[in-house]
């Protein structure tokens, strides 16, 4: 019987017309999608498929991918150089040559005056990773100063943090393909089937073949959580309290695994003697998880033949993220579950290419895993490249988060900006908004002209978009996989790589470093720079050696390690690295052991009280990416999800009279913003939840404060008091944001 579907026409799709179909991977999230894009008779692009070939993916795409091809003729996009005296007077034209004259000029004149750090770059998860590579070898080889980051500090700090701290590298250990060998998947503040669309319909088929228990810690009853078999609704930034907790459970119940610690771990006999202060009837009155449920979960975790577990930005961004992301390995490493199909400890990256930034752009130090710290390092790299290993700093310098707060005292005086919008994304954005107002020269870099950091630029450099370009990602499972130049770049747009190699002409180290013309030649350094021994004497693990991108484009992707050595499988006759890490219980660490670390609670978040007592959340919808920049530009996304709105619990509006669907000023510590009320039991009687993508909104609210390894912001944690507002004028204020 067809239930009310008898009278129905069915929709049809009407055909595109395609001629060739080109290949490429998705640049919006991590999960790292294989996408064929078509072009008609006359080259022009009609639609965009997934590649039922990609193992990531299998040929399915959410959203986001389905319109990713409508970027390349987008509205705002940069199409020519700009340049201006003041941040407020009118832009006028500039040539390529111009723009980057005038900055590579302002850029030096700024560090002959105030010392080479008092130049800053912050830089993006969402360049290729040649760019990166190449951005690293300008700022760290050419202009020389310390004081740069990317946006990956607001994301995965905590993650590369945290694996540093246990094993002694950063790299998720795990792949999705744990999840057909799993037999307890938790997910600690990670809301799948909104962030990563298809790494969650690879869970959900999993579960659909095998049934395994779906364990998800989150304050808010997310889509993930809907369909859990137990939710824990924690008490905000208490994740430490739960985990110290579940490790008591397990080791005074004997349910640790004694021959693994032994073997491959240290620092053991401290973190048991730790745990004894987290009985679970002390622990539930910090973390509101009930005892029973504590021990409940404990018990099934350890006792599961392989165990897993997931997170995102519920641990990361946290005044204790190292911390979460470090007790999280230690939950895993005192069960076996590390480098074991279906047990590992696997952090789900953010943006498309967060794990390339972090594998090669020289962020954090330089690049493969190499640290400024260490001599050795400083010196391999300044020989590759060609220059004195003393032009190298001997520390890393200043975070994102760090960036600003010198720019308000006068440490920093000039910043250059690529591909990120931190007047959107970084917390309390009215300080941010005020700090750049204090710098002699911004150049903003980005494909879009209207981008809201472009309000105080001095210098606007057009980049080309996505599939414009060529490169590489590394997704969430460390494979490799390539974006292809389907399309040539927009108007005088150019890509990142090429603006970086015209910049590097223009300093001194510029003609002594090579700059290859071609992103494959920048592929093939790193390819040497990535084999061989790490300072330990271990073999290095982020090796691509093996890797061309004739092979990433056969095999649609492939995790490193991939050595030199390595030939197609023996069986299949696929070309694949290794999907997982530490499979042998060696790590890269001194010892080769994983490090246990004790990780202890400490309460320093901003709490709902008497004056602001409501929790503020803020998170990711499916429709959209980060802020906005790209995806509030396509249709169908903006108009799935074009208003900034609030969850709230309907008790709650019914004691304050706020109705489904008014508007409602929120009003925290440090600013306002007004947004539309959604009622729904998804959040708890003192707890609102706030979408981050939207400009002028959540982040006037936020205080982010900083997590001490990783200075990843707090974005999670923060009160906020609710007031009604005249509805006419609030509904006036959000035409004019939609129209933007
Ligand atoms: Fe792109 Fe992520 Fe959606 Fe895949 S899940 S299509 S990578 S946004």
């Amino acid at each position: 019987m067809l239930f009310g579907r008898k009278n129905r026409k069915p929709i049809s799709i009407p055909s595109k017309k395609v001629k060739e179909w080109k290949y490429t991977t998705c640049n919006y999230c991590s999960t790292g999608c294989s996408i064929e894009i078509g072009l008609d008779d006359n080259k022009k692009i009609v639609t965009s498929r997934g590649h039922a070939g990609a193992d990531v993916n299998r040929g399915k795409l959410c959203i986001k991918g389905l319109l990713e091809h409508e970027l390349f003729e987008s509205p705002g996009r940069g199409t020519q150089p700009l340049l201006r005296d003041k941040h407020y007077d009118e832009f006028k034209p500039a040539t390529w040559d111009q723009a980057l004259d005038k900055t590579a000029d302002k850029i030096k004149e700024i560090q002959d005056k105030y010392g080479r750090d008092s130049f800053a770059i912050v830089s993006s998860g969402q360049l290729l990773t040649e760019e990166f590579y190449t951005l690293g070898k300008l700022a760290r080889g050419c202009i020389g100063t310390n004081n740069y980051d990317g946006n990956t500090t607001l994301c995965m700090a905590s993650a590369v943090s945290g694996y540093k701290r246990s094993f002694g590298s950063d790299g998720p250990p795990g792949c999705y393909d744990d999840f057909e060998h799993t037999h307890c998947f938790m997910a600690f503040g990670s809301n799948l089937p909104e962030q990563h669309p298809i790494i969650y319909w690879r869970l959900k088929e999993a579960l659909e073949k095998r049934k395994f228990p779906l364990i998800v810690v989150d304050p808010r009853v997310t889509m993930l959580a809907q369909f859990a078999d137990i939710h824990l609704p924690i008490t905000p930034g208490t994740d430490c309290v739960l985990i110290n907790s579940m490790m008591y459970v397990i080791i005074n119940e004997g349910l640790q695994d004694k021959k693994y610690i032994d073997a491959h771990t240290q620092g053991y006999d401290e973190l048991q003697v730790l745990v004894q202060d987290y009985a679970p009837e002390v622990a539930q009155h910090q973390c509101g998880i009930d005892e029973d449920t504590i021990r409940n979960v404990a018990r099934i975790y350890a006792k599961a033949p392989a165990a897993m577990s997931i997170w995102t930005m519920g641990i990361n961004q946290s005044t204790h993220g190292s911390d979460g992301v470090a007790n999280i390995n230690n939950l895993n490493l005192i069960t076996g579950n590390i480098g074991k199909p279906g047990g590992t400890s696997l952090s789900i990256t953010g943006q498309c290419n967060a794990m390339g930034t972090r594998e090669w752009s020289s962020c954090s130090g330089l690049p493969g895993y190499r640290y400024l710290e260490n001599a050795a390092d400083r010196q391999e790299i300044a020989d590759f490249w060609g220059i004195d290993p003393e032009f190298f700093p001997k520390k890393r310098g200043l975070a994102e988060t760090d960036i600003f707060p010198a720019i308000e005292t006068g440490e920093i005086k000039g910043l250059w900006i690529v591909a990120t919008n931190p007047m959107t994304s970084m917390p309390n954005t009215a300080r941010i908004r005020k700090a750049l107002e204090n710098l002699d020269f911004l150049v903003v870099q980005d494909v879009y002209e209207d981008v809201e950091m472009n309000q105080y630029s001095h210098a606007f450099f057009p980049a080309s978009v996505w599939a414009e370009k060529q490169g590489c990602h590394t997704n969430t499972e460390r494979r490799v996989n390539l974006i292809d130049n389907v399309l040539p770049p927009y108007k005088d747009s150019k890509p990142d790589f090429w603006i970086f190699n015209q910049m590097a002409k223009r300093f001194e180290n510029g003609k002594k470093i090579k700059f290859p013309d071609k992103p494959e030649e920048a592929f093939n350094e790193m390819k040497a720079l990535s084999k061989g021994k790490n300072a330990y004497g271990n073999e290095r693990i982020l090796d691509i050696s093996g890797m061309s991108y004739e092979k990433i484009i056969k095999a649609r992707g492939i995790q490193w390690p991939y050595r030199e050595s390595e030939g197609e499988d023996n069986e299949t006759g696929e070309l694949k690295g290794e999907a997982r890490l530490y499979t042998d219980g060696k790590f890269q660490t001194k010892s080769q052991r994983a490090n246990l670390i004790c990780v202890d609670f400490y309460d320093n978040n901003e709490k709902p009280c008497k004056d602001y007592p409501f929790w503020l959340n803020s998170g990711r919808v499916v429709e959209h990416f980060h802020t906005r920049t790209r995806t509030g530009k396509i249709g169908n996304c903006n108009k799935f999800s074009p208003t900034p709105y609030m969850e709230m619990n309907p008790d709650a509006a019914a004691e304050l009279g706020i109705a489904h669907q008014s508007y409602v000023r929120l009003t925290s510590r440090r600013g306002d913003a007004v947004v539309l009320v959604q009622l729904t039991q998804r959040v708890s009687r003192n707890m609102v939840f706030i979408p981050f993508h939207f400009h002028d909104c959540v982040n006037r609210l936020t205080l982010g404060l900083l997590d001490p390894y990783s200075r990843q912001p707090a974005f999670k944690q923060g009160s906020v008091r609710i007031e009604t507002v005249d509805q006419d004028e609030a509904a006036r204020l959000n035409v004019e944001r939609r129209a933007y």
